[in-house]
C-alpha cells in the first residue's frame, strides 16, 4: 500500500557535473562522446539514488531544458536553427544563439544576446527559466527528436522501475508563443491543440511500447488562473490521449487546483497528483469527489524549500486519505526536486544544530520512505524512534534562540505606519534634494557595478581561502573603487557609483553580514542551462550586527565632489532568491529584512551618503501564480520597501533599480514604493515599457536604460540620442535620467568606458540643444 515515487531530480549532479561537461563541450574542450557519456552516468546515479521508490522519473534530464526537449521531441524548432535533422546541438543552438555570450547567473540578467537564440522565461513562480516554444503561424508538429524514448529504454535496461515523465500538451501550448505579436493570443495557441494531439498520441504509443505501464503527464497550468476555453479543453485532451495499457498520472503543482478542481477530478486519467503543500486545504474536497478507480498522489514533501518534513503534522494530513484510499493513495514530493539541491550530506559547514533541520532532495526521498513506512507499520520500534528523534529535531527548531530573536520581533511589533512614509510628499523631497544635489538637466548615472574582472574574483578568492589579509584585500577592493571613480569622474557622469568590487552576489553579499542567514557549500539549484544558482537560507530572524556598505561608500565618496550613490539590495529580492523559513509567512519575512536594510539606509545617510540605491530586481518575479493574490502581496512587498528606505530626510534621494520593465499590471505598486527616482530596462523595448508611466503620469523621477548591458555591442551615439528623445515625449524632461539598462558587471572595462562615454556625449548634446 502506498506507493512512493517521484516527480523529478535534481539534474545538473551532485558537483555540477553536467554543468562543467556543457561548458567544455562548447569550448570544443570535450567530445560529443564524452558529453554523452557524462549525461549517461548522471542519469544512472539520479536513478541509482532514486532505488527506493516503486516508481523513478525517466526523463526528468534535459541537456538545457526540459521545456526545449519537448519542442524538440514535438519538431517545434525555429527555422533559423533548423539544419536537417534535429539533434543535441540543434537544442543548443536553439537555447544559446550561434554567438551566444555568457551573462551572469545572477537571476534576473538571463537574457539572451542580439543572437537569435530562442526567449527564456521564468519557469511558473520558480527561479528556473525554460526555453519559451516558437509556434509559427502554419505550426506542424511531428516527432522529430526521440531523446525520452531512449531515455526510458537505457533506464528499463538498468532494471529502474521507470515512470516516464512528460509535459502535457495543453501546458505545453500555454507555455509557449506564436513569433507574430498580433497572433499571439491564448486563442491561437489553443488553437494549436486539434494538430498537436494526433503528436502525443503517437508519442505515447511510443512509450507504451517500451513495457513501462505508467506515465506522469504535468499540467501546472492547473494551478494557474484558466480560461473558460482552455479548462474545457482538458477534457477532450485526455479522452483522446488515452492509450490502452498505459495509466496516465496527472500532475499538478506550484498551487492547489483551486477553479480547475472539478475540472481535473473528471478527467479520464488513472491518477492526479496534487501539491498538498500549497494546497493541503484541498484535500478533503478530493477525496470526497475522487472516483474509486483513481489513484491520487500526494504531494506532501516540499519540492520547492529545504526544511525536513514535520511528519507528525504530514501523518495527521495522510491519516485520512489512506483510509479512504488504501492502495489508491501515492506519496510523492509536492513538485519535482529540481528546485532543490542534490545532497545535505554534502554539506560541511553548516552548524551542527541546523544541519538535521534540512533537507535536500536526498533526504526527501529519505522522508517519503520514513512516511510510508509509518502509514505501514505505525507501531513498528524502529519507525517509532524514527519519528520521535523526527519530532525533537522539530522542537529544536522551533525553540532555537538561531531562529528566535525577541529585540526583532519587538520592532516589528512596535512599528508605526509613519515607519513606512517619507516625511514629506516628492515635490517637497525633490526641491529639497536638487538644492543640495545641484544635478544637470538629464542627469547620468549607472547602476551599480563595474566589471568584476578575473583579478577581482582572484583576490576575494584569495581572501576567503586566507591567503590575504583583511587588509590587503581592503586595499585591493580600494584600488578598484579609486579605478572606478577616476573612470567616471574622466567620462564626467554626474552620480558616481563604488562599482561594487567587493560584492560576489547581490544577495549574498548581505546575507553573510547578516544575523539570520546559513550558507551551504553545495546547495546548487540548476537556473537555466548549464548557470546554477546557491541561494542563501534564511533561518532566523534577521537582523544587522553593523554597518555593511559604509565603509566603501565612504572611501568613494572621499575620492570625488560628485555624489555617490549607496548601493543597497532591497527586501524583496533578498526574500525571493533565498530560501526562505517556512515558519513564518514571507511579509514577515521581508520586514525584517526591510529593518536592517532600513539601518543601513540610516548609517549611509549619517555618514554622508546623500543618494541611495535599493535595488529591487526580483519585486515583478515574486508575484504569486494567482492574480486574486497579487493586491496582497503587492501591499506588504511595497510597504516592506518604503519601510526600508523612510527613514532618511526630504534631502536623501532613494533610488530603486528593476531589470525588467513590464510595469502595465503594477504600476499602482511602482508608485507605492515612492522612491525619488526609478532605473528600468527600457533599451529592447525601444522606450515602449515606459508607457505605462506616461499613461499613469508617474509623479516620481524615472531612469529608463538608454542601452542594452547583456550585449557586447557597442551602442551608437544616434541610437541613444534617439532613445532619450523618444523616453522625452512620454516622460516630463524635468524627471528623467540618463543609465545603462542593468548593472556592468559582466562587461569588460573597454565595453564599458567606450558605452557610457557614448552616452554622456549622447545627453551632453541634447542638453546643449535644449
Ligand atoms: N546594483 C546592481 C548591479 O549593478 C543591480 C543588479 C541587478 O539589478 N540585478 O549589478
Ligand atoms: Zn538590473
Amino acid at each position: 500500500m502506498a506507493l512512493i515515487h517521484n516527480l523529478g531530480f535534481p539534474r545538473i549532479g551532485k558537483q555540477r557535473e553536467l554543468k562543467f561537461a556543457l561548458e567544455g563541450y562548447w569550448a570544443g574542450k570535450l567530445s560529443r562522446a564524452e558529453l554523452e557519456s557524462c549525461g549517461k552516468t548522471l542519469r544512472a546515479q539520479h536513478w541509482q539514488a532514486q532505488q527506493d521508490l516503486d516508481l523513478v522519473p525517466v526523463g526528468d534530464f534535459a541537456w538545457y531544458d526540459q521545456v526545449l526537449t519537448l519542442s524538440a521531441t514535438l519538431g517545434v524548432i525555429p527555422a533559423r536553427h533548423r539544419q536537417g535533422d534535429i539533434e543535441l546541438d540543434t537544442l543548443f543552438r536553439t537555447a544559446r544563439g550561434r554567438s551566444s555570450q555568457s551573462s551572469e547567473a545572477n537571476g534576473c540578467c538571463a537574457h539572451q544576446s542580439e543572437s537569435a537564440a530562442s526567449e527564456m522565461t521564468k519557469w511558473f513562480d520558480t527561479n528556473y527559466h525554460y526555453l519559451v516554444p516558437e509556434f509559427e503561424l502554419e505550426q506542424n508538429f511531428a516527432l522529430g527528436y526521440h531523446q525520452l524514448v531512449e531515455e526510458i529504454t537505457e533506464a528499463l535496461a538498468l532494471g529502474v522501475k521507470a515512470k516516464p515523465v512528460l509535459i502535457g500538451p495543453l501546458t505545453y501550448l500555454w507555455l509557449g508563443k506564436f513569433t507574430q505579436p498580433e497572433h499571439n493570443t491564448t486563442e491561437h495557441k489553443l488553437a494549436l491543440l486539434e494538430k498537436l494531439l494526433p503528436v502525443y498520441r503517437q508519442l505515447l504509443n511510443a512509450i507504451a511500447k517500451t513495457g513501462v505501464t505508467w506515465v506522469q503527464i504535468d499540467e501546472p497550468i492547473l494551478a494557474l488562473d484558466l480560461p473558460a476555453a482552455w479548462q474545457q479543453a482538458f477534457e477532450s485532451t485526455y479522452h483522446q490521449l488515452q492509450i490502452r495499457e498505459l495509466n496516465i498520472l496527472l500532475a499538478n503543482y506550484f498551487g492547489p487546483l483551486g477553479a480547475n478542481l472539478s475540472t481535473a477530478i473528471q478527467l479520464p486519467v488513472a491518477g492526479l497528483h496534487i501539491d498538498a503543500v500549497r494546497g493541503a486545504e484541498e484535500l478533503p474536497r478530493l477525496l470526497d469527489r475522487l472516483s474509486p478507480h483513481k489513484v491520487l498522489s500526494v504531494g506532501i514533501i516540499d519540492g520547492r524549500n529545504i526544511w525536513a518534513t514535520d511528519c507528525d503534522k504530514a501523518l495527521a494530513t495522510l491519516a485520512p486519505a489512506l483510509e479512504q484510499l488504501g492502495e489508491r493513495l501515492w506519496l510523492a514530493p509536492s513538485c519535482s526536486l529540481l528546485h532543490v539541491p542534490y545532497d545535505l550530506a554534502l554539506e560541511k559547514n553548516i552548524a551542527a544544530d541546523v544541519q538535521p533541520w534540512l533537507a535536500f532532495a536526498t533526504q526527501k526521498l529519505q522522508e517519503l520512505t520514513l512516511l510510508r513506512a509509518a502509514l505501514q507499520q505505525p507501531n513498528a520500534a524502529l519507525i517509532k524512534e524514527k519519528l520521535a528523534h523526527g519530532r525533537r529535531i522539530q522542537t529544536a527548531r522551533v525553540e532555537s534562540s538561531r531562529v528566535h530573536n525577541p529585540a526583532v520581533q519587538a520592532r516589528l511589533k512596535n512599528l508605526t505606519p509613519a515607519a513606512a512614509a517619507r516625511q514629506s510628499p516628492f515635490a517637497t523631497r525633490i526641491s529639497a534634494q536638487q538644492q543640495r544635489l545641484k544635478l544637470p538637466l538629464l542627469p547620468t548615472t549607472s547602476i551599480g557595478s563595474f566589471p568584476q574582472t578575473s583579478e577581482i574574483r582572484n583576490a576575494r578568492k584569495l581572501y576567503k581561502q586566507g591567503k590575504l589579509t583583511s587588509k590587503e584585500y581592503t586595499q585591493l577592493m580600494q584600488s578598484e573603487i579609486r579605478k572606478a571613480i577616476h573612470i567616471q569622474e574622466e567620462i564626467d557622469l554626474d552620480v558616481l557609483v563604488h562599482g561594487e568590487a567587493e560584492r560576489n552576489d547581490m544577495v549574498e553579499y548581505f546575507g553573510e553580514q547578516l544575523e539570520g542567514f546559513i550558507f551551504s557549500q553545495y546547495g546548487w539549484v540548476q537556473s537555466y542551462g548549464s548557470r546554477c544558482v546557491k541561494p542563501p537560507i534564511i533561518v532566523g530572524d534577521i537582523s544587522r550586527p553593523k554597518a555593511m556598505t559604509v565603509d566603501w561608500a565612504c572611501y568613494a565618496q572621499s575620492l570625488s565632489k560628485k555624489p555617490v550613490k549607496g548601493m543597497l539590495t532591497g527586501p524583496i529580492t533578498m526574500l525571493c532568491w533565498s530560501f526562505v523559513r517556512d515558519d513564518q509567512p514571507r511579509s514577515a519575512t521581508a520586514l525584517q529584512l526591510a529593518l536592517a536594510i532600513r539601518d543601513e539606509v540610516s548609517d549611509l545617510e549619517t555618514a554622508g551618503i546623500h543618494i541611495i540605491q535599493i535595488d529591487e530586481p526580483a519585486l515583478r518575479e515574486g508575484l504569486p501564480l494567482l492574480k486574486k493574490d497579487w493586491p496582497a502581496y503587492l501591499d506588504w512587498a511595497t510597504h516592506a520597501f518604503r519601510v526600508s528606505s523612510s527613514s532618511v530626510a526630504d534631502s536623501t534621494q532613494i533610488h530603486t533599480h528593476m531589470c525588467y520593465a513590464e510595469f502595465n499590471d503594477i504600476i499602482e505598486a511602482i508608485s507605492a514604493l515612492d522612491a525619488d527616482v526609478i532605473t528600468l530596462e527600457t533599451s529592447r523595448s525601444n522606450m515602449e515599457l515606459l508607457n505605462a508611466f506616461e499613461h499613469f503620469a508617474y509623479p516620481n523621477q524615472i531612469g529608463p536604460g538608454v542601452y542594452d548591458i547583456h550585449s557586447p555591442n557597442q551602442p551608437d551615439q544616434q541610437w541613444v540620442s534617439n532613445l532619450i528623445e523618444k523616453a522625452a515625449r512620454k516622460i516630463p524632461l524635468n524627471n528623467l535620467w540618463v543609465n545603462p539598462d542593468c548593472g556592468l558587471k559582466t562587461r569588460t572595462w573597454d565595453e564599458t568606458k567606450a558605452a557610457l562615454a557614448t552616452m554622456v556625449l549622447a545627453t551632453k548634446q541634447l542638453r546643449a540643444q535644449l
